[in-house]
């Protein structure tokens, strides 16, 4: 029989996780030809979820959980979720059950019947969702796939069902900072994608704020292309290149007139736009080499307090 690894990261989810654990629950059970396990990662809860982990453990062994020394980040839940699950296959669920867990059978066919190495969900529509938002998101997966090979689909969500050789391959990549929806795109993969409607959080609250998905694309983009980098020193080539003939074209206007010294308005605004775009260039480059400066420190990615994985 085959294992499969629920690998679900959680954050102050008291609300969410009874009715997610029911839903699981019932889905293993209709899926009578696989074994599972559910791995919990409490990512630094500040409420009862530890404790109902413990509960669910108590109650059925198939619950696993790691409970991180605080908060880590979903991206470090997901990658200790990945590196401490058994499974010949695992598939990462959200906690409010916005990724529907009845979709699992036909994800598994997909991958056991079809030769795919990995099933991969789409949210058909952003309904519900404000329109700034959808407005931002639509830009940013733009972007992204302009500039990366990472190869990024609008609306995807973390909820995805992979082979054990897919599961390792993300484990190889070691890197600080992680982006996982880019990780799974830059590895390829066969990735068979299907859509559900969205689904509202079932109980709790979201952890995202605008500000901080805001970063988290930025985070994106800096790990998955250099293209600001360049973009920077286009700039540099174009501002050097309109410089050059502006002299030409001054040194030739006062030798042939004899032109005085004027318009020093029009001097402040090249010399604050220049200055403002070098300041950007730096900004850029600063993001880099933090980006850098983080990866060589080697640091681990989550600290585990407590676990039941290990025995
Ligand atoms: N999550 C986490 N660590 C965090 C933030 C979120 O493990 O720092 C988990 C959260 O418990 C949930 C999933 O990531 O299972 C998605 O979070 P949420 O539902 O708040 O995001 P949304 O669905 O609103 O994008
Ligand atoms: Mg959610």
């Amino acid at each position: 029989m085959d294992l499969i690894s629920v690998i679900v990261p959680c954050f102050n989810e008291q609300e969410a996780l009874p009715y997610f654990y029911e839903e699981i629950n019932k889905v293993s059970q209709k899926m009578n030809n696989s074994s599972f396990e559910f791995l919990f990662v409490d990512d630094g809860s500040k409420d009862r979820t530890l404790s109902i982990l413990k509960e669910l453990a108590q109650k059925d062994e198939r619950v696993k959980y790691i409970s991180f020394s605080r908060n880590f980040g979903k991206e470090a839940a997901i990658y200790a979720g990945f590196e401490n699950c058994k499974g010949d296959y695992a598939v990462m669920m959200d906690a409010d059950l916005q990724d529907p867990p009845s979709l699992l059978p036909e994800m598994l066919r997909w991958i056991k019947e079809e030769g795919y190495d990995s099933v991969a969900t789409r949210r058909g529509d952003r309904e519900g969702e404000p329109p700034i938002r959808s407005f931002f998101a639509k830009l940013f997966y733009k972007i992204i796939n302009k500039i990366s090979d990472a190869d990024i689909v609008d609306g995807a969500r973390d909820y995805r069902l992979m082979s054990r050789q897919m599961v390792d391959t993300i484990l190889s990549m070691g890197e600080y900072n992680r982006f996982s929806k880019g990780i799974f795109g830059w590895i390829g993969f066969k990735t068979k994608w299907i859509e559900f409607k969205n689904v509202e959080r079932v109980a709790g609250q979201t952890k995202w704020s605008f500000w901080k998905l805001f970063k988290y694309s930025l985070e994106g983009i800096t790990a998955f292309s250099v293209a600001p980098l360049q973009i920077a020193s286009l700039f540099g080539v174009f501002f050097s290149f309109v410089a050059f003939v502006m002299i030409v074209v001054i040194i030739i206007k006062t030798l042939v007139f004899g032109d005085p010294v004027g318009g020093w308005p029009s001097m402040a605004c090249i010399v604050m736009m220049i200055g403002g775009i070098q300041l950007l260039s730096i900004g850029v480059l600063g993001q880099y080499l933090a980006k850098a400066y983080m990866e060589s420190k080697h640091r681990p990615l989550y600290i585990a307090r407590e676990t039941n994985t290990k025995k």
